[in-house]
């Protein structure tokens, strides 16, 4: 066995290789456009050995191969390897009359490789990755127009290999773009402090609800929350505690809410839920177990004594008559009146009593 051959100085070679496997074409399956350009070049070369190989860090590999039926071999025995330190066509007439191959095992022992003429493939910014090559038994030559094929088939390689590098970098760009796109769209849509729906989404939900009940195949309900003496909070324990206040009483919400009703932050400490498929009365056995969550759930962990708060509640049902605006409306008069009549409680748009209950 000849030494293993030495390509370049050892960060010539690092980037060499990155180089390489920044196509991704190690270790991939055949695919018929490389194996259709090795079976055009040992047509053309009159050859019977044909591979398109790239050169690795201690092997050489076949991305396509003719006559050969390996698809890799190590790399201290390849001729490929000598074939990528020089640019263009590297061609040895005869193996056993040149120093470097004569005692190849390739040459000396089974298949007796004689007549070798490799094509560089070079990458867009000039590193050797390996070669296009046909092989022979015999001594021979190449003429002219063998010389060109074989040059401009190696061209058509690297074009394909750079065709394919540049999809797989727009697709990753096109996902990037969409992680981003996502992104944007949650941030514009929510409420940087709840995570919740903002006035903006919110609205647009409300307005695709809207038009499902003018069809008349949905109902649904719309609650309007304010905290009680929410300012009181701001004001004696600062507006850090309050934000906090605010988070978890977002927390209760979830609980006391279903997955499928949508809660929204509408300003300050005022909360929009809308509930589809979901009549006045239903809505009810919501607000009483966020009313009830407020009884048992301190607001703060970290205060002498418990902090409890109270939500005054206006819920009103969404009709075929509704819009966006006079649903607000309505919503913002029950809410007025719960907070009119004292605050934690819940005033509801009904004929029939219960049309309010009253919490702690
Ligand atoms: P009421 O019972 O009548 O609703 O009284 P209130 O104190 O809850 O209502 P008011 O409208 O007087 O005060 C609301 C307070 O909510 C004032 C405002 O500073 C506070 N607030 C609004 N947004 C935020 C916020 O993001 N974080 C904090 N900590 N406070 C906020
Ligand atoms: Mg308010
Ligand atoms: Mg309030």
């Amino acid at each position: 066995m000849s030494k293993k051959v030495k390509l370049c100085p050892v960060e010539q070679e690092q980037k060499r290789l990155l180089t390489l496997a920044n196509y991704q074409v190690l270790d991939t399956p055949e695919e018929p456009a490389f194996d259709d350009i090795v079976e055009v070049v040992s047509i053309i070369c009159e050859a019977p050995i044909a591979v398109i190989n790239f050169i690795d860090r201690d092997r050489q590999w076949f991305k396509a191969e003719k006559g050969l039926g390996v698809r890799e071999t190590p790399l201290d025995i390849s001729i490929c390897a000598h074939a990528i330190l020089q640019p263009g066509l590297f061609i040895v007439t005869d193996t056993t009359l040149d120093p470097r191959f004569a005692n190849n095992p390739l040459v000396t022992g089974e298949p007796h490789l004689r007549f070798y003429a490799g094509a560089l493939l070079e990458s867009s910014d000039g590193y050797p990755l390996g070669t296009l090559c046909v092989l022979d038994y015999q001594p021979r030559e190449l003429t002219e127009r063998q010389r060109f094929a074989l040059q401009a088939l190696a061209n058509q390689v690297m074009a394909h290999m750079e065709l394919m590098l540049a999809q797989r970098e727009q697709a990753e760009l096109i996902r990037e773009l969409k992680i981003t796109r996502h992104e944007l769209t949650k941030y514009a849509s929510t409420d940087p402090l709840t995570g919740l729906l903002n006035r903006r989404a919110f609205e647009q939900r409300l307005n695709q609800e809207l038009a499902l009940i003018q069809r008349g195949t949905h109902f649904a309900s719309l609650m309007l929350i304010d905290l009680d003496h929410f300012k009181f909070v701001n004001d004696t324990l600062g507006h850090q505690a309050g934000d906090k206040v605010l988070l978890r009483f977002t927390e209760l919400c979830q609980t006391a809410f279903r997955q499928a009703d949508v809660i929204s932050r509408w300003g300050g400490e005022e909360f929009l839920v809308l509930l589809p498929m979901t009549t006045v009365k239903e809505a009810q056995y919501a607000t009483e177990r966020l009313h009830q969550l407020l009884v048992i759930t301190p607001m703060l962990d970290d205060t002498p004594l418990p902090l409890h708060i109270t939500a005054s509640i206006g819920v009103c049902s969404l009709t075929n008559a509704s819009t966006v605006n006079n649903s607000l409306q309505r919503v913002d008069e029950l809410l007025y009146r719960a907070k009119k009549q004292g605050r934690n409680r819940t005033v509801f748009e009904m004929e029939e009593p219960p049309s309010q209950c009253q919490f702690g």
